[in-house]
């Protein structure tokens, strides 16, 4: 089944995940699809995860609203698995300061921890947050300068080449976002140990792929 090939960030995006999945699997109307799977389990938890979802439905909608033009292409499309950070990347829902404060509620504000910006999310980490300028100029320089879901989308069934190079930019700016919040994690609960961590993180930072 096509939803386990689409894995999405811990638990709480396995709604998005579902929807990727659906619509990869060419369901016209994936939505009663998923909630379908969800009453079948009959479970505490996935009533939860489809409140969540219900809390931010328009992440949802844009990702399918700019699949929906391009649906046979992204149905009968020969490449582009859909990996870990790149499901985070396209649904908003992941390590993205909106999303970790109003439905993850592990954050008391939704403002980005790489810049100024009040609020963080998936559009602004791909085409705004200057912390990432570097990563962005690379994906560019392959998919050209529309950063917006649409675009991607079309520049993703467009080529392997530019899948894997939205993959790519997902992959590397999530990883360190993730690396990121579990130091703030660390350091709320040991905040004595914070400037030993920040050492630890600036020797560490060539590890990050
Ligand atoms: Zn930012």
């Amino acid at each position: 089944m096509a939803t386990r090939a689409v894995r999405g960030y811990r638990t709480i995006s396995r709604d998005a995940a579902c929807l990727l999945a659906a619509v990869h699997e060419g369901g016209s109307n994936p939505l009663p699809d998923a909630v379908r799977r969800w009453r079948a389990e009959s479970s505490e938890r996935s009533l939860d995860l489809w409140a969540e979802r219900l809390e931010e439905p328009l992440v949802s909608v844009a990702l399918i609203e700019a699949i929906r033009p391009l649906f046979k292409e992204w149905v009968n499309r020969k490449h582009g698995a859909l990996s870990f950070h790149l499901t985070q990347m396209l649904t908003g829902h992941g390590c993205f300061g909106q999303y970790l404060c109003q439905t993850a509620r592990r954050e008391s504000d939704t403002r980005c921890h790489h810049c100024l910006d009040e609020r963080d999310t998936a559009e602004h980490t791909m085409t705004t947050c200057p912390s990432w300028m570097e990563q962005r100029t690379a994906l560019t320089a392959v998919i050209g300068m529309d950063l917006s879901l649409p675009a991607i989308i079309r520049a993703m069934l467009s080529s392997e080449i530019a899948w894997q190079a939205v993959n790519d930019f997902a992959q590397e700016v999530i990883t360190a976002k993730e690396e990121a919040e579990r130091r703030r994690e660390q350091e709320a609960l040991d905040p004595l140990r914070r400037p030993r961590r920040r050492r630890m993180r600036r020797s560490g930072r060539g590890d990050l792929h």
